[in-house]
């Protein structure tokens, strides 16, 4: 038998997560985010749940095609753009429409001088200060592409910094719509702006043509702990499972673990698990990290090492060899594990560990029916 870590990809939290965008985000064209290979989960894994969406948007051609190889016929965006001007040509081929941030990149564009029609989507620069163009520069940059033969469309494109409160909350929203709007006003075009945070938190205020879901598809709050899945409706996606690999009673003052971090204080119980941090588990996780025991919640204890760690049993007194282990997500009779509890306990957020779910570590789909996740 393998190794017993999993990580199961619930094909119906997805569809429910991009029925939530559909709530929120009602009047918008919605691409679903898969960068970073669907975070984590597998582009072919959510394809078929997300295939109703109206785009898919992601960061590299060679993800771009295997969309196409899947059959998908829709709109691809490349969020950063084009990295050298080859890659106009796989563009034109695979029909990928791409995100124009820099100088460098209009250029390329104006020297391509092979017939097609390219989408793009022109960003602005509104305060986050990563890609785009300054405002100021912002119109004369679009009236440039607009003369350009091989530009068939332009869209407005914008990217929130503080979307899901963090700092300045929703000034930094106002400042940054205001920012984009007051330079586009009157120009022509459709408009892209929300993320995940943005569609949830600001679903009244923001509304434009197309919204970018990334993180709440994946069942993680893009605003934890402000507010959980469970307050925004979402199911998580990803359950990252294991079993009790072998069970030690400790005296007090016995310790498990390199560097024997952890002391008993009295007589316990603690399970080794079947998973460490070459499994993806973060290895900074410290003593207390929440997990699940036979659907039980309770803590890490110790240090996390290579291929395993160890648990404390007190509250499932019954756990056996085999016992199941969730590390996030949902166990097999539904308890909840959501991976924004274990990122926050570990110093992290849920987008970096469901993306770091390491390669040894065995994939599988799962179809739960037609049941939605209540908690
Ligand atoms: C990753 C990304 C998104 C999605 O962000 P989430 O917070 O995961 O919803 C949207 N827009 C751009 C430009 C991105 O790079």
């Amino acid at each position: 038998m393998p190794r017993p870590i999993t990580a199961v990809i619930h094909n119906q939290a997805l569809r429910q997560n991009l029925e939530r965008v559909r709530q929120s985000a009602p009047n918008s064209k919605v691409f679903a985010v898969v960068k970073a290979n669907a975070y984590g989960h597998g582009i072919e894994r959510v394809y078929d749940a997300f295939k109703t969406a109206d785009g898919f948007a992601l960061l590299d051609i060679d993800e771009a095609k295997r969309l196409r190889a899947l059959g998908w016929s829709g709109a691809i965006l490349l969020l950063e753009g084009i990295f050298s001007p080859q890659d106009l040509f796989d563009c034109a081929q695979y029909q990928l429409s791409f995100t124009i941030h820099n100088e460098q990149q209009v250029e390329w564009l104006q020297q391509h001088i092979y017939p097609a029609q390219f989408d793009i989507f022109l960003k602005m620069n509104s305060g986050m200060n990563r890609l785009g163009f300054k405002p100021q520069q912002y119109r004369q940059v679009w009236r440039h592409l607009q003369r350009l033969n091989n530009v068939a469309k332009i869209t407005h494109m914008m990217h929130f910094s503080d979307a899901d409160g963090e700092r300045f909350g929703q000034a930094g929203v106002d400042y940054q719509l205001t920012e984009f709007e007051s330079n586009i006003q009157d120009l022509p075009g459709e408009r892209s702006i929300s993320n995940s945070a943005a569609i949830l938190r600001y679903a009244t205020q923001l509304q434009s043509d197309y919204v970018r879901a990334g993180i709440m598809l994946y069942g993680s709050s893009p605003d934890y702990p402000k507010h959980t899945i469970q307050d925004w409706g979402l199911a998580p996606s990803m359950s990252l499972r294991s079993e009790i690999i072998a069970i030690q009673q400790l005296n007090a003052h016995q310790s498990v673990g390199y560097g024997s971090s952890f002391v008993a204080e009295q007589p316990m119980s603690i399970g080794i698990v079947a998973c460490g941090y070459a499994d993806g588990y973060q290895r900074i996780s410290p003593t207390g990290t929440p997990i699940l025991v036979d659907g039980i919640r309770t803590r890490t204890i110790g240090r996390v090492s290579m291929d395993m760690l160890a648990v404390d049993l007190t509250p499932i007194p019954n756990a056996v060899i085999g016992s199941e282990v969730v590390l996030w997500g949902a166990s097999k009779i539904g308890s909840i594990l959501p991976i924004d509890d274990v990122a926050a306990a570990s110093g992290t957020v849920g987008y970096e560990l469901m993306c770091g779910v390491t390669a040894r570590v065995k994939f599988i789909n799962q179809d739960e029916g037609n049941h939605h996740v209540t908690f």
